[in-house]
């Protein structure tokens, strides 16, 4: 645990809030100035009777204002103006806590989404996508909601208690004891439903978290939902998840429900005893009819609001509980950190070279047996290096580690001879180009797609990436053309199409390495030949680090690796390897379809 988790929510959240401390200052200012005019109207009454039953020896009188129809017009001038300035206070108060809602959510969700961005690709493994969605939206409106109308509240309540409280013991402090005999048991009620609440609610936001994450992988994996046929299996375990949503949000509001009528009975006692207590301080001549009025009515004003307290505590506890958990995914440091150093990118100016290194790496992921054992392997610069080996074999976290998607325990990954971790993440990333194994196409058209990497690219570049990756006949095809919207993660293509879509992306990125995972798998042969001619004219002066399955793909690589067991067990060229007849040589024989022994 942290030092800052420790620390109350409320408090953290002032502070993140500290730029906008003088908004908050006026809002709450607007908040008591308006509660303070709200109480007056009591007053007023009193000061009615009192004109009304002394007449010529009332209050007003005694400023110099004898008649008593002038008596009334300057109590109703005092009105006026008093009702004025409360709903002009009312409007700017709203205006200013809404505002202040609308400017924290809006800098609390993008801080946390850029924050969540920088995050290292081991944060995402370990994080559910659902519950970062949920953090993400409902926790940021949880805390809207809050400053909406619950910051107002208990500060006006707050400010009714002062006043009246004031009011009470400055006049008739032996009728005051009596208004605020139930406070204490209020606010010890308060408190006691508070700290037994806010379990219950936070229960309820990671129950909310579930059943996000739930629904989301579901969506998200719907054809496989249906190839197996489980659509009632995951009816059943949606309706599981959301009946513990259900369940924990009865609990919570099983407990909140008694809050208000539980108070309300506590404010009864007060109300009457000042009603009696009073009436008799009249009786016996002891208190004049306008100032018993003026209790009668402001014990009302006194407790009444204190009932509201409930809500707003409720509020208060829920955007605390969300606020936590913001505050929490903002102090999450990522495991990778930038250095300083920039890349010059341009291979052209001579600076980069572009040899890749792994220099006596070990790796392993989190809790697992290390995939990478003392492991070193070197991409020549402006040369084809391929790996190869059996799936598991650890293809595929090499190139993780030379983008610095995680750092190795032991050993140092290298680009230039340079530790990448003494360079600038950014521009180590930029310097490469990757097709991944997993292609990732966003929802927008093939073109928003191609120029992902190059905003702004010349039609002639996306046209030429096009033809090397063996795309433009497609595009040209698809209904229009490059302005075709592909569907959410590109479903509207077909696999080989979104492959092919991939390297043309990473060709138009234009960088001086270039690394393709398992890039044409899903392309047939001649297609994929194809593509590997117009790829060995885009090699030229880059380095190229090909993974792949089929051996055909690699075979005119400067140099090959063959990876087993976390190590290298053959490296060579094709026919150097073939000539070892290793590893190597057997898979190339069943791929080509030679009997092996
Ligand atoms: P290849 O690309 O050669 O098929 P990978 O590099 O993807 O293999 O994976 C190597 C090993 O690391 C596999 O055993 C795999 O299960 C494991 N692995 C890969 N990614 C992760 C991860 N994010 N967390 C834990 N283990 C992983």
């Amino acid at each position: 645990m942290t030092r800052a988790t420790r620390t109350f929510p409320l408090r953290r959240l002032l502070a993140y809030a500290r730029p906008h401390r003088k908004h908050i200052r006026i809002a709450a200012l607007c908040s008591v100035v308006n509660k303070v005019l709200d109480i007056a109207p009591p007053f007023l009454i009193g000061a009615a009777v009192d004109i009304v039953v002394k007449r010529e020896e009332s209050f007003l009188a005694g400023l110099g204002i004898v008649d008593i129809a002038d008596q009334l017009w300057v109590l109703a001038a005092v009105t006026f103006v008093i009702w004025a300035f409360e709903s002009l206070f009312e409007y700017w108060l709203k205006v200013y806590w809404r505002n202040l809602a609308q400017v924290l959510q809006h800098e609390l969700r993008l801080d946390a989404y850029a924050h969540v961005q920088r995050l290292d690709l081991g944060f995402f493994e370990d994080e559910r996508t659902g519950n970062l969605m949920a953090i993400l939206n409902d926790d940021v409106n949880q805390l809207e909601r809050f400053l909406n109308s619950g910051a107002n509240t208990l500060i006006q309540v707050a400010t009714t208690v002062v006043v009246v409280g004031t009011t009470f013991f400055v006049i008739a402090p032996e009728v005051g004891w009596w208004a605020f005999l139930p406070i204490p048991l209020i606010l010890w009620g308060s408190f006691r439903f508070q700290a037994r609440i806010a379990p219950r609610y936070s229960a309820v936001r990671g129950d909310v978290a579930d059943l996000s994450a739930d629904l989301a992988g579901n969506l998200a994996g719907i054809a496989t939902i249906k190839s197996f046929v489980r659509e009632e299996h995951e009816v059943a375990r949606i309706r599981e998840r959301s009946d513990a949503y259900r369940a924990s949000n009865l609990r919570a509001i099983r407990l909140s429900s008694a809050f208000s009528p539980l108070i309300r009975m506590a404010i009864v006692v007060g109300f009457i005893a000042t009603l009696v207590r009073g009436g008799m301080m009249v009786e016996e001549g002891r208190m004049a009819a306008g100032v018993y009025a003026v209790f009668v009515f402001i014990t009302q004003r006194l407790l009444w609001p204190l009932t509201s307290l409930g809500e707003a505590f409720d509020l208060f506890q829920r955007a605390m509980a969300s606020a936590t958990r913001i505050l929490d995914l903002l102090d999450r440091r990522p495991a990778i950190e930038s250095g300083g150093a920039s890349v010059d990118i341009s291979v052209d100016t001579g600076v980069l070279e572009g040899e890749l290194a792994l220099k006596d790496v070990t790796f392993a992921y989190a809790g697992r047996p290390p995939v990478l054992k003392d492991f070193s392997l070197t991409c020549a610069a402006g040369r084809t290096t391929a790996v190869v080996g059996a799936t598991g074999s650890g293809k595929t976290t090499l190139i993780k580690l030379f983008l610095r998607f995680y750092d190795p325990e032991v050993g140092a990954v290298q680009l230039d001879g340079r530790d990448v971790k003494e360079l600038d993440t950014a521009s180590l990333r930029r310097s490469i180009g990757l097709v991944s194994q997993d292609v990732f196409l966003f929802s927008g058209t093939v073109r928003d797609n191609l120029t992902y990497g190059r905003p702004g690219a010349s039609e002639e570049a996306i046209e030429e990436a096009l033809q090397i990756a063996e795309a433009s006949d497609f595009v040209a095809a698809l209904p229009d053309g490059l302005e075709t919207r592909v569907g959410e993660r590109g479903q509207r293509l077909s696999g080989g199409q979104r492959q092919r879509l991939s390297i043309a992306r990473a060709i138009l990125k234009d960088a001086p390495i270039l690394i393709l995972d398992e890039a044409t798998s899903s392309i047939d042969n001649e297609t994929e030949r194809a593509i590997q001619r117009s790829l060995e004219r885009v090699a030229v002066g880059r380095t190229t680090l090909i993974v792949a399955h089929r051996l055909s793909t690699v075979r005119h690589a400067d140099h090959i690796f063959v990876l087993e067991d976390g190590g290298i067990r053959e490296q060579g060229q094709h026919e150097e390897l073939v000539a070892l007849d290793g590893l190597y040589a057997a898979l190339w024989r069943v791929q080509t379809g030679e009997r092996s022994d």
